[in-house]
C-alpha cells in the first residue's frame, strides 16, 4: 500500500491509498487530474472516494469525480451541498459509527470537532493494517486501538497564531476561528500520546496552516512525543504504508 499526497492545505486536499489490486481516494479538494497523475492515467484500481465534510478545499472537485464515475462516501451535509438537488447513484451517505465498505476497504467514520459537520475515519485494508484519518477538528474525543498508520491534523501552534494576532497578520474572526476548528501541534501530541501507539508505522501530519505552523519544529516536536517515523504531508509526498510482516 502507498500513500500519495496530492496536497494538504486550504489550498485543497487530497490523498490517495494506492493498494495492489484496489485503490481508494481520500478528499476530493483537488482536480482529478491530479489523481490521474500520481497513478500514471491508469484509474481502473479505484473503488471510490471518501469526503470528510463540505468545505471546498475538501470537497469542490467531488462532482467532477462523480461525473468520472467515482463512487463517494460522505456525511448528508455533505452529499446536498455537492448534489446541490440532484440526485446521483454515486453518492453515498454514511453516519458516524456505522462500519462500510468500500471494496476492501472496511472503513468507520466518526465525528469530530470541526465548524461544520465533519468525520474522521479508522480504515482497514490487509495491505496497511488500521490507518486513522483525521483533519478539520480542534480535537479528537475518540481513541483508537490497533493503529498501524497515521493521518492527523496539526495545523497550527499555539505561539506563532497568537504572534500572528498581534502582528496583524491574521484578524481576530480568523483566529477564534482557527481556534474553534482546527487542531493544534499541541492537541495533535496530546491525541497522539492518548493512544496505544505500539503498532504503528508511519505518523503523517496533514493540514499544515501555511501561515501558523513550522514544519520542521512540528515534526520535532512529534518524533519527541512518539519515537515514530514521521512525515509532513507535502505536495507529491510518496509513503510506503504497508504492513510490516513482523
Ligand atoms: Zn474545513
Amino acid at each position: 500500500m502507498k500513500l500519495h499526497i496530492l496536497g494538504s492545505n486550504s489550498n485543497g486536499n487530497g490523498y490517495i491509498l494506492e493498494g495492489k489490486s484496489q485503490t481508494l481516494l481520500l478528499e476530493a479538494g483537488l482536480p482529478l487530474k491530479d489523481v490521474k497523475e500520481a497513478l500514471n492515467f491508469d484509474l481502473t484500481k479505484v473503488v471510490g472516494g471518501i469526503v470528510s465534510h463540505l468545505h471546498g478545499d475538501h470537497s469542490k472537485c467531488a462532482s467532477d469525480f462523480i461525473k468520472n464515475g467515482i463512487p463517494l462516501w460522505m456525511n448528508l451535509e455533505t452529499a446536498e451541498h455537492i448534489a446541490n438537488g440532484k440526485s446521483s447513484s454515486l453518492i453515498f451517505c454514511i453516519t458516524a459509527g456505522k462500519q462500510f465498505s468500500i471494496g476492501e476497504f472496511k472503513i468507520i467514520p466518526f465525528s469530530v470537532k470541526h465548524d461544520v459537520p465533519c468525520l474522521g475515519f479508522m480504515i482497514n485494508h490487509p495491505e496497511s493494517g488500521n490507518i486513522l484519518f483525521v483533519t478539520d477538528t480542534h480535537y479528537i474525543p475518540n481513541r483508537f486501538k490497533g493503529l498501524n498508520q497515521i493521518l492527523i491534523e496539526a495545523n497550527y501552534e499555539a505561539s506563532i497564531l497568537d504572534n500572528n494576532l498581534y502582528d496583524g497578520k491574521i484578524d481576530n474572526t480568523r483566529y477564534q476561528r482557527v481556534l474553534r476548528s482546527h487542531m493544534s501541534v499541541e492537541t495533535c501530541v496530546e491525541a497522539l500520546k492518548a493512544n496505544d501507539l505500539k503498532g504503528v508505522q508511519n505518523i503523517v501530519l496533514i493540514h499544515l496552516s501555511p501561515q501558523n505552523s513550522d514544519a520542521d519544529l512540528f515534526k520535532s516536536k512529534v518524533v519527541e512525543a512518539t519515537g515514530k517515523n514521521v512525515h509532513i504531508a507535502l505536495k507529491g509526498l510518496v509513503i510506503d504504508f504497508s504492513l510490516n510482516p513482523y
